[in-house]
Order: structure tokens, then sequence, then C-alpha cells
């Protein structure tokens, strides 16, 4: 529902806020091509002075600092508004007085106003924003997986930025709230972590948004609402964590925002579908002595409120999105084991540290013996499950210290940090023997099992290893010589 904020808020209000608007905001005569207005953002986004803009006798005319590319858009946008109430977003490119390109994204209505009709708009600047879309698109085509999740989320985010700032322009005497919420906005989405987010969050909504307190409550592992960060300075306001009726009726997810009787908002916080919890945020007592009865604030503010919990909602998707993506790509889906590139950085970091600190090290090379005879025999689907077999069992049987990692296509190598030769010869040898008696299913030959056999090749650290290419060559050569010499096998390659 569109409220009619201007008929509650003092004029002297309207005009602070427009004064005192971090975003650009004009009044512009289309007819005339001049503004009648401009607030001191929009002169500093346009590189000219209010003299310039207005006051000069022939003031520039606004069609003059739009990027020469871009005026026909511009112009396209002016001729399809023409009637008072008709209203446009766009964004264009202008061209500062010191040559400087900035991209602006513009929201405009069109008003009567002493005789004439003109544009009311507000302008801001997405240059950083472009720069990224920009960036992002270029990105190599092994990232491109990633670079679409994030253009969904900084779609998402910048989609939630401008349901912000329309919440911002409906509540003109907040604008001390109002002036904090963007930039929130945009901090939160440069941090790295989620536990900065909600940090963040709480301590923005108090110290510059002029709430009294704030606090981010999400549900554990277990389902237990906890605080995640509580800002209860200036505040009477205790810290939830029981779930009580007013936070039962957000987390169930039947209501956005519920306000309690002493002016606490609860607006839930959902990702990924899921209500994870809330956002709790209190209103000091003479604002809710100053907003009582005025409903088109008060309905600003819970806006404003649930976009917030909104927005966290959607950072904490987009970390845990980024988070699953990365995972995935340090996978074998087959196997379920790490991939290569996992290996290569692993043994790099493990060989390193060995010889710094002069810890012992070895590794692993296994290979499936006649694994081609498989496929030949039975097909390749009987190959992919042997591969499928073979790998949850490795998975499951060496230490969380060790790196278990598919190397190529039934080959496995396997870091083993703080362990001699001589140990892991032995290690590996009963895990030979684990898969050779292991029975592998062989759905399309009804009740039938079979088996496999695996050689290994073992190398470990000792004085005259200089290179992890060294170490990885002599397993490999003990591997070779395994399958010179019947096979099913581990040799320890000599030192
Ligand atoms: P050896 O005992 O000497 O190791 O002989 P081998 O047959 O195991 O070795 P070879 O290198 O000749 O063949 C390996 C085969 O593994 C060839 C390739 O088609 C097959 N292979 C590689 N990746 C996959 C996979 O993902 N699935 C299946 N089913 N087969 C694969
Ligand atoms: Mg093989
Ligand atoms: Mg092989």
């Amino acid at each position: 529902m569109e409220s009619d904020t201007t008929a509650t808020v003092h004029p002297s209000l309207l005009q602070l806020h427009f004064d005192t608007s971090v975003d650009g905001q004009y009044v512009l005569d289309p007819s005339a091509d001049v503004f009648v207005k401009v607030n001191p953002s929009m002169c500093e986004l346009l590189g000219y002075t209010r003299e310039q803009l207005v006051e000069a006798r022939r003031p520039v005319a606004t069609s003059s600092i739009i990027h020469e590319d871009d005026r026909t858009l511009v112009e396209a946008h002016r001729k399809a508004a023409q009637e008072p109430g008709d209203s446009g977003i766009t964004r264009f490119r202008v061209v500062r007085p010191d040559g400087e390109v900035r991209h602006l994204e513009v929201r405009f209505t069109l008003i009567r106003y002493m005789g004439r009709i003109v544009q009311v708009g507000s302008a801001r600047d997405v240059s950083d924003q472009v720069k990224l879309e920009v960036k992002l698109r270029n990105e190599s085509e092994f990232n491109r997986e990633l670079t679409l999740a994030a253009q969904q989320s900084a779609k998402d985010a910048q989609r939630k930025s401008l349901e912000v700032l329309e919440a911002n322009t409906r509540v003109g005497a907040l604008s001390e709230v109002l002036r904090a919420i963007p930039v929130l906005t945009k901090r939160l989405l440069e941090l790295e972590d989620l536990d900065s987010v909600y940090k963040e969050t709480a301590l923005t909504m108090v110290n510059d948004a002029q709430f009294s307190s704030c606090v981010v409550l999400l549900r554990d592992d277990e389902g237990r609402l906890e605080v995640k960060y509580a800002n209860p300075f200036r505040s009477t306001t205790s810290v939830q964590v029981k779930e009580t009726e007013h936070i039962k009726r957000v987390l169930s997810g039947g209501e956005d925002l519920v306000v309690d009787e002493d002016g606490v908002h609860y607006a839930g916080i959902g990702a990924g579908g899921v209500m994870r919890g809330l956002l709790q945020v209190g209103l000091p007592k003479n604002l809710q002595r100053f907003y009582a009865g005025h409903k088109p604030i008060q309905q600003s503010i819970r806006d404003l409120v649930s976009t917030i919990a909104d927005f966290i909602g959607v950072v904490i998707s987009d970390h845990e999105n980024l988070e699953r993506i990365k995972q995935q790509s340090r996978m074998d889906k087959l196997t379920g084991l790490y991939n290569r590139r996992v290996f290569e950085e692993q043994l790099s970091i493990e060989f390193r540290r060995a010889l710094r600190y002069e810890r012992d090290l070895s590794l692993l090379i296994m290979d499936i013996d006649d694994f081609k005879h498989v496929n030949d025999t039975w097909g390749h689907q009987q190959g992919d499950l042997v591969l499928e077999v073979v790998g949850n069992l490795l998975a499951g049987s060496f230490r969380d210290l060790d790196t278990v990692c598919r190397y190529g296509g039934e080959e496995v190598c396997v870091i083993l940090p703080e362990t001699v030769g001589e140990a892991a010869r032995v290690k590996a040898d009963q895990i030979r023997r684990k898969i050779a008696e292991t029975d592998i299913p062989m759905p399309n030959e009804g009740d039938k099992l079979m088996r496999i056999t695996m050689s290994v090749g073992v190398a470990c650290l000792s004085k005259g290893t200089t290179s992890e290419e060294q170490l990885l060559r002599e397993a490999d050569r003990a591997l070779y010589w395994v399958k010179k010499n019947g096979k099913n096998q581990v040799k320890l390659a000599d030192a």
C-alpha cells in the first residue's frame, strides 16, 4: 500500500530530509532542460555547484551533463513520462566537468508544480556496482559457476538496497535513521564473515540509526535460538533467547514482523527458504511517543526493520552458496574423494611443513589392477560403480589428518603427514587386503558380486628429497615395480 507521508510530515522536515539526504535529490523542468532545485548530494554527484546548476543566469543544460552515448536513452525515458504521476527508473552515465564518468541510477516521478510539469527524483552513484558487474562478467571460464552465483546475489542485494531506498523516501522525518541504512547495506556486502555482518548490523542500528537496541538471534545447529550479537547500549531491553509469544509468531513464518507493547520490533530472517532466526530492534521511548498516531511513519519503520532482516537473510544465503560451491569445486563427484587440485595444494603445504619442521611425511599412489578389463567386460557403468565403492572405502580408512584424493582415472593418492615409510607401507597393505576382500555388487548381473585388487607405491620424505615432484616420482616408480611384478601388492620406494 502506498501511503501519503507528505500529508503527515511537516514541510520543514521534508526540507531537512531533502537537504541532508545522502542521495542526490532534484526537481527538474524537462521542457526547459534545467534543474529547478538540487540538494548538496546532487551537486557532489554531478561535480557542479548549485550556482552553476540552478541560480546562474544561464544554468547548465541537464542534457549536456549526460554522457553522449546515453542521451537517446534518457530522452526516450523523458518522452515516455509526460503526465503528472508518471514515473520511471533509469541508469545512465554522466560526465562531470573534470571529465570523470559516473554511473547514476535515477528514480523519478512527474508532478504539477507552479503551473508546470516537473520531474522530482533522486539519484544514486552506482559506478562501483557497475564496475563489479563488469568485473564479474570478465571472470574466467573456470569461475563461471561461482560468478553466476555471485551475480545472482549481487542482484538480490541490489534489489534489497532499492527497497531500503524506497522505504527511505517514505520517511522524511527519520533522516538520521535513513542515512545510516544504505551505508549499512553496502558495508554488509563487503564483509568477509557472517559474524561481522551480525555485529555491524547491531552496532549501526543503534549507534548510527538511533534505535535503542538491536539483537541478531539465529537458530543454532540444534534449533535453539542463540544471540549472535546484541547491542543493548543505551537500552534497558533485555536480550531475548527464550521463545516468547512474539518471537514464536515470527519464527513460525506466520508474520514477517511483530511489534510488542514496548515498541520492540521482531522481524524474521529467512535464508534458502528456511526461517533462520530474527532481528530484534527497539525503538527509543521518545521516538515512540513522537510517532504515536503517525501510521505511515510507523509503517516505514516496520518496512525498514523487515528490509534489514531480509537483507541479512540474503547475505547469509549468499555466504552459504559460495561456501557450497567452494566445497564442490574441491570434491570429485564420483568417488566423493578430494580432487587432484586439492591433492596438489595439500601436498605442497605438507611438503613444506615437513621440510621446515623436520617432520615425517609419506605418500601413497594406489591404482586399481586391470581396471580396463572391468570396463571392457562389464561396461563403463560397472567401472564407475567400482570407483564409487573403492572411493567410499578409502575415504573411511584413513585418519582425519590424511588427505585422500582421486588423482586420475582409477588412481588415488594419499598424503600421510607425521608418518614414516614403514608405517605407511603397513597401513597401505591393510587397506589393500581389505579392498581385495570387498564384494562389489553387479546390478546388471542379478545377484552376482565381483572383487578387484589394487597396487600401491609408497614413498617417504628422506634427507635426499628436494621436491614434492620427486616424492611423487618415487611413489610412482614403486607402483610401476608392483605392476611389473604381479600387482596386488605394496612396495615402499628405496630411500
Ligand atoms: P593396470 O593393472 O596396469 O593398472 O591396468 P589398467 O587396466 O587398470 O590400467 P589402464 O591405464 O590401461 O586403464 C585404466 C582405465 O580406466 C582406462 C580408462 O578408460 C578407465 N577409466 C578412467 N576413468 C574412468 C572413469 O571415471 N570411469 C570408468 N568406468 N573408467 C575409467
Ligand atoms: Mg590400473
Ligand atoms: Mg592407472
